[in-house]
């Protein structure tokens, strides 16, 4: 294996993803070349970097409570009975879901 053949498979290598015969194949070209060898550990520290949980963006609780409310409704149940429990597969009599929609709708 060469540096051409082996580059780009240095992410999928990195990410265990290549079979045995493959990944052997690269670790053998990482022992004699230099070059990507340095690009094998600059992506590792890359991804180490990208693990970061200070990089995570939590959803304000607002948000998570306007998500969670409507799937909460609908998982207690009176789902599935037509015009029945609320929640939104509350259908309307002529069966459009215009309920639906306009709980989803940015407020
Ligand atoms: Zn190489």
């Amino acid at each position: 294996m060469n540096c051409t053949e082996a580059k780009p498979l240095l992410h999928a290598y990195l990410d265990g993803e290549l079979g045995l015969e493959s990944a052997l194949e690269i670790e053998r070209h990482l022992e004699q070349c230099a070059d990507c060898a340095r690009e094998r550990a600059a992506l590792a520290s890359l991804s180490v970097a990208l693990g970061d949980p200070a990089l995570r963006f939590g959803a304000p609780e607002a948000l998570r409570r306007r998500v969670g409310a409507p799937v909460a409704g609908e998982a207690a149940g009176g789902a599935t009975a037509p015009g029945g429990g609320g929640g939104l597969s509350q259908a309307l009599p002529d069966g459009r879901l215009r309920v639906r929609r306009s709980r989803c709708s940015p407020s």
